[in-house]
């Protein structure tokens, strides 16, 4: 049976088979409507109705259609669930045109490449992300389309979870043959892309004739050839989803990550920078932090947060400009500026929908009177003077040519929309003027000329007038029409009157009747050349809007640092780290008394063993460790009386553990996994804390593994590390290992109540709590009663048998006392495959001499 289709249905399906993976928006009149599986999806997604329409090929068509002038608001819906559509519009005219009316796709919409202010929130940057694998390395390269920067990075493919965590992209382009376990984590929407979008030659060329360069030497990418595939895939993506030119993508950056104190993916979402454990955007570090006045300022604050610098130099820098923004008293300088930065549009946004031509009429009146403030800023900064202002004040130019075009062609309050009208100023262009007076001017111009045509006829009754049918003439009553002049044409004989045209009238009438038409299209002609004539100013733009970000930023940290008491941390060469009252910034907002705590840490007190009760506040101790050690290399002020920091390369966490079911790793997995990564990753310099490691396994392999790593990390790793456990028995580590120290966190009962008193104290804590803390939790006080005798019977047991409740006694049997074995310390001592045949045989007579009884 041959399937036909309606001639509509055929052209749906040429568009459709263009972008099969895509939802499509097929325009119909007043709205946009979606077919077959399309309609299905989108009615599940939308919980918009699934109907039918007619049938094609002898099947009915589903169909499930959302108004064009509320499309916006469903488009920003489905990109936020991570997928992509194409709106196809009406270009030919339904009137004219035989068979269905001509479309095309206008707009590609994808999580990755959004510039609509619609469809993007405000505070958050969205990232376009490539990945190009070669066997161990691979290319990464992402883009901001929306502010134009553009970089890249080569890494291992162990590192590609912790990456995906600190770019935090809305889409990722991968090789359709490409499989990572870090993929099957991310919540983003994946596009597979043929193989052959990676190729290198065509990257290059892609990306040359982008920059206009010859090569892309001044680039850096001369060995990254992987980030460069990744680069040109991205930006031939990106072209064709904007469909457009990207003017404002000039470079690509070469990212060292060695520049950051880098964290993993689990670091990230443990210290709780930008999003809770459960997904919310507070009470987080970011939503504590973020009173910036503009979303740029916002968003750069975000991305501060999420790139801890390691070098003092910037960080330093920043440091002395928030002293400098906290000067004087009356209104502070970080006042002023907050003040006059909260009328501040998105600039950064702006700049690129201007580039890409999308730029409507309320962007650019925005854009004018944000930059009439320029000056205003410029003058608070003029006072201060520390080499990061110096820089900032040489980006901020005042930019007088653009201001004044936009104020010339912009009306002070523009329609929202160009096809309404009322968008380009008054005396900005003669011939617009020219129309509008024709439509404003109307009235007036047809009371002056009755009046004139009164005079000139003598006629005194005569009017002239205007209907829809006839449009305007001039009326005479039909006894006087024989007084009319002879330049008079009648149009229309009545009962009683004549009507005439004359040839100021006729000519009057044609400017009028299409003016309010020629109108709307001179605006929209103006507009566009006044785009054109913007197109010079983007890069300009493009510095403003960083370096606005930045002062707000700066101002942000300079009021937080005082709203939040918080202290200019200090820098040292020393291996230490030294915070004297140190608090957790954010549990502190939400109790009503925080009890501040020290943490020391040298090379000669590298590892804390916390303990103490469940609720006596040990994650958060080693939280806000590790929340204060980042916030000064971001170049914040820090929750503590003092801060002194040594050199930080890497900041781990492992605290608390959840299944990754879509992983497919259950909680020990993942636990053991992040455990690998620290165990092989982590330096000196690192900062690590371990929370609970050991407990989704058995007791004695819990224990012994806990053993092991906590030693491992001490002698092997040599990193700072704040362990917390609950293993009573690993407190002998202190004992065993000089470089770890016991802390506790205690609790006291009182009565029947319990009492945390978060206050770290020296030494192991005495004794557990899990009852107590088990009651406060609302156990059933008969279960309650039911464990404390159970609790009796098993300690007596546990002395019956000798383990005297140590079960850490059971490790030693395999592993006895280290360091009081002499022949152990030897063997430990000795490096297998540097020893000759020779040299391994005395090292057996002296082990054997050694083992000898005395
Ligand atoms: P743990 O890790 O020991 O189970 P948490 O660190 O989760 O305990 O702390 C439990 C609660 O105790 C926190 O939610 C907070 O309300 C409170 N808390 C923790 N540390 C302090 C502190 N230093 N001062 C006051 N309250 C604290």
């Amino acid at each position: 049976m041959t399937v036909t289709h309606t001639p509509m249905m055929q052209q749906y399906h040429r568009i459709k088979s263009e972008h099969p993976d895509m939802l499509l928006f097929y325009r119909m009149g007043d709205f946009y409507e979606l077919f077959f599986e399309d309609a299905e999806e989108a009615s599940r997604l939308l919980d918009i109705t699934l109907t039918t329409r007619g049938s094609s090929a002898g099947t009915p068509i589903k169909m499930a259609g959302v108004p064009y002038h509320a499309a916006e608001q469903y488009l920003a819906k489905l990109v936020k669930l991570g997928r992509s559509v194409a709106v196809c519009e009406q270009v030919g005219d339904p009137a004219t045109s035989k068979g269905p009316v001509e479309r095309q796709v206008a707009r590609i919409i994808t999580p990755g490449t959004l510039t609509d202010s619609a469809l993007m929130e405000d505070k958050r940057d969205n990232i376009l992300l490539a990945i190009a694998p070669s066997g161990e390395k691979i290319g990464l390269a992402w883009l901001n389309i929306a502010s134009g920067a553009f970089s890249g990075t080569e890494i291992t493919e162990t590192q590609l979870s912790s990456e995906l965590e600190r770019l935090n992209p809305a889409e990722i382009l991968i090789p359709e043959d490409f499989k990572h376990i870090a993929l099957s984590n991310t919540k983003c929407a994946l596009k597979k892309l043929p193989p052959w979008h990676f190729d290198y030659e065509t990257a290059n060329q892609r990306l040359c004739r982008q920059f206009s360069t010859l090569s892309l030497e001044g680039f850096g990418c001369e060995n990254k050839q992987n980030a460069v595939q990744a680069a040109g895939a991205l930006l031939e993506y990106s072209l064709h989803t904007q469909r457009a030119t990207l003017p404002h993508i000039t470079a690509f950056s070469v990212e060292n990550t060695n520049i950051y104190v880098s964290m993993d993916a689990a670091t990230r979402r443990n210290l709780e920078i930008s999003e809770t454990l459960r997904g919310e955007a507070s009470p987080t570090l970011l939503s504590l932090l973020d009173t910036t006045a503009s979303s740029m300022g916002s968003r750069l604050l975000r991305h501060w947060l999420h790139h801890p610098l390691r070098d003092r130099e910037i960080i330093a820098n920043r440091h002395n400009t928030i002293l400098a923004l906290q000067s004087g008293t009356d209104s502070p300088p970080y006042q002023n500026i907050h003040d006059t930065l909260r009328h501040c549009v998105d600039i950064e946004r702006i700049t690129a929908r201007i580039a890409l031509r999308t730029a409507r009429p309320r962007d650019l009146s925005g854009l004018r009177d944000s930059l009439k403030i320029l000056p205003s800023l410029i003058h608070i900064l003029a006072s201060l003077d520390t080499p990061r202002i110096r820089d900032l004040k040489a980006l901020l130019s005042p930019q007088n040519e653009l201001l004044e075009l936009l104020t010339r062609a912009i009306q002070a309050d523009p329609s929202v929309v160009l096809r309404e009208g009322g968008v380009i100023a008054d005396n900005y262009d003669t011939e617009l003027d020219e129309l509008r007076a024709i439509q404003t001017n109307c009235g007036a111009f047809l009371l002056e000329l009755e009046a004139r045509e009164k005079e000139r006829s003598g006629i005194t009754t005569l009017k002239v007038e205007y209907n829809r049918v006839h449009g305007f003439y001039i009326e005479v009553s039909r006894a006087q029409s024989d007084k009319v002049p002879d330049d008079y044409r009648r149009r229309q004989t009545l009962k009683n009157v004549e009507r005439y045209i004359t040839p100021e009238l006729k000519s009057f009438e044609d400017k009028a009747l299409s003016a309010s038409d020629r109108a709307l299209t001179r605006e929209k002609l103006l507009y566009e050349a006044l785009i054109d004539s913007l197109q010079p100013h983007i890069h300009g733009l493009q510095i403003i809007a960083t370096a606005v970000s930045e002062i707000d930023v700066l101002a942000t940290l300079a009021e937080r640092a005082i709203k939040l008491n918080l202290t200019a941390p200090e820098f040292t060469s020393e291996p230490k780290l030294e915070i004297i009252n140190g608090r957790h910034p954010v549990v502190e907002r939400q109790i009503d008394h925080f009890i501040a705590n020290d943490t020391l840490l040298s090379r000669s007190r590298q590892m804390l063993l916390i303990t103490g009760p469940n609720m006596g506040g040990k994650s958060t101790y080693m939280r806000q460790t590790a929340l204060i050690v980042l916030l000064a290399h971001c170049g914040c002020f820090v929750p503590a009386n003092s801060a002194t920091i040594g050199p930080i390369d890497q900041i781990f966490t492992r605290i608390g553990a959840s299944d990754d079911l879509a992983g497919g790793r259950s909680t020990f997995m993942v636990e053991m996994t992040e455990t690998a990564n620290i165990l092989h990753n982590a330096t000196e310099n690192s900062l690590v804390l371990l929370d609970e490691i050991g407990r989704g396994t058995s007791t004695f392999d819990g224990l012994a593994l806990a053993y092991a790593c906590a030693r491992s990390l001490t002698e092997k790793n040599r990193s700072y590390a704040l362990f917390a456990t609950h293993y009573f028995e690993l407190t002998r580590l202190a004992q065993e290992l000089k470089q770890a120290v016991n802390v506790h966190l205690d609790a006291v009962e009182h009565k029947d109540h319990i009492v945390f008193l978060h206050s770290v104290a020296d030494g192991p804590a005495s004794q557990s709590y899990g009852l107590q803390v088990a009651a406060l939790a609302g156990v059933p006080g008969n279960v309650i009663q039911m464990a404390k005798k159970h609790l009796v019977l098993l300690e007596q047991q546990s002395i019956n048998s000798g383990m005297q409740g140590d079960l850490f006694s059971a490790v030693p049997a395999q592993e006895p006392e280290p360091e009081h074995n002499p022949v152990l310390e030897k063997l430990r001592e000795t490096e297998p495959d540097e020893l000759s045949p020779k040299a391994a045989l005395e090292l057996i007579y002296i082990l054997k001499k050694m083992a000898e009884p005395s």
